[in-house]
This record gives C-alpha cells, structure tokens and sequence, in this order.
C-alpha cells in the first residue's frame, strides 16, 4: 500500500550505489538456486508450503528425492502436482510400493495400511508413472538417490557416518543429495567421514558431501515443521529450511479417509 503522499516508490536506478538485490532479482540474472525436496509422502500442505517457500528464496530448478506417496492422504494430488512440475525426480521405496502389486507382509502394519490405500487411490497411468522413476541421477556436477549409492534398491538407512562411509566408496560427484530416513544430516569425506551439524554447508575443495535433505511430508527429527534444502550453485552452499504448513488439515485428511490415525498424531511429534 502506497501512501499517495508517502515517498517515491522506486530509487532512481544507479543514484544509491548497487540496487537491492533480492533472491528472485538474483535468479533472473542468471543465479542458480536449486530446492531439493523429498519424502513428502501424500502431504500436500507440506508439498505446497515447501515450494511456496522455495519460490520465495528465489529458487529457479526443482528436483524431488522420491517418496511422493504413503503414509498420507493426498497421493493424487501430490503426485500430480510433482508431475506437472516436470522436474527430475527419482524413485522412493514408497513408490515402489505404492506402484508394485507384491506382498507387503513384510513391512510394518501401519506402512502397509496405508501403501494398500494408495494402490485404490492412483490409476494404472500415475502407477506407470511411479514405476518409470530412476533410481539415481546425475545433474550437473552432483548425484541424487533415495536412500545409497551402494545398492540402492536396497532402500538401506544411513543413520550414522559408518553407513555413510558404505555410500562415499560409490560416490564419485563431490555432492549427493538423498532423503529415506526423513533426517536431515550431513556427512563430510575429508579423509575421514564424519557427520556435521545439519546447517548451512559451504561445499569447499577436496571434501565430499553425503546430504539428507529431510521430509517434506513427515519429518522424524522432532521438529514438526516441513524441511527441504536449497542448493546454491553459485556460492556453493546449501541451506536447510523448515517451514511451517497447516498440520490441522493434513490430520483431518488422514482420519477422514480413514487411515491409521497414529499416522495424523507423529506429523505433529515430528516422529
Ligand atoms: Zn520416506
């Protein structure tokens, strides 16, 4: 709102030095910022949140680390809209799933509930879709995969800087991005590994990066908020974000259709 006698509304280009430069400004000159989100798991408010906060960061790329669907009550919907945005995106041990016709026996009960109810959700061209996704991509100068390098159709969790170390002897990009145990981490090869607190990481020469970029759709890491990360090509930095979404909505959705409503109760734990 602009008071009619309130000051000029723009300075006059050049006269204070360099302008305000602001993330979008940035993205138009040709700035490369890239959101990387993942393990949404049918949440659409959390989906939305996230690109509506990377759109506001001045991201230009998108990619999506998989898990698009389980768990939660917009698989649809979520699916189409990672879809529509025809970004890469690669395939989670729930789309796999969700997408699949086998046995799920094997899995925890309240996974499997909801992994079956997707199945009567999506149409046989979304299932097509799921299936087709690839297990691990090169873009640019770096990698991105669900869960590890080393056998990814293993789905397996990297949960400390020993699994991760499995991962490194596979990684051959100086950054990996991946997703799976809705943690975010970041683990640091400079001869040893070891893990880092997961806060803004400045890529430096000669070490390499394994990073978990959190769930957008069910964080497990205590903080209900959703997470994803921005990769700055440019300065060679990423930057963890959580962004708050309407969590009531979701956990009506899931007790509406009548999902396990220990899965409404965890969104809220960040569990
Ligand atoms: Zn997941």
């Amino acid at each position: 709102m602009q008071s009619p006698s309130g000051p000029p509304p723009s300075p006059v280009p050049g006269a204070s030095g360099q302008p305000e430069t602001t993330p979008a400004a940035d993205a138009s000159s040709g700035h490369r910022r890239i959101a990387i989100f993942g393990d949404i798991h049918a949440n659409l408010e959390g989906l939305e949140a996230v690109l509506a906060d990377a759109e506001e960061q001045g991201c230009n790329d998108y990619i999506c680390m998989g898990d698009v669907v389980g768990y939660n009550a917009n698989p649809v919907e979520c699916l189409e809209k990672v879809r529509a945005m025809g970004c890469p995106v690669i395939k989670g041990n729930h789309d796999e799933d969700a997408s699949g016709t086998h046995s799920l026996d094997s899995m925890n009960p309240v996974a499997a509930t909801a992994l079956e109810w997707t199945r009567e959700q999506l149409d046989e061209d979304q299932k097509t879709w799921l299936r087709r996704l690839r297990m691990v991509r090169q873009i640019e100068d770096f990698t991105v995969v669900h869960s590890t390098l080393d056998q990814p159709s293993n789905w397996n969790y990297v949960t400390n800087r020993f699994d991760a170390m499995s991962n490194f002897s596979y990684q051959f990009t100086q950054v990996c991005f991946h997703g799976h145990t809705h943690v975010p981490r970041v683990y640091v090869k400079d001869g040893k590994v070891q893990e880092v607190p997961a806060e803004s990481v400045v890529i430096e020469p000669g070490s390499k990066y394994f990073i978990n970029v959190g769930s957008a759709g069910q964080p497990r890491d205590g903080d209900w908020r959703a997470c994803y990360a921005i990769y700055d090509l440019t300065h060679k930095l990423i930057v963890f974000r959580r962004v708050e979404y309407d969590i009531e909505t979701t956990q009506r959705k899931i007790r509406d259709a009548d999902l396990p409503p220990m899965l409404a109760e965890r969104l809220a734990d960040g569990r």
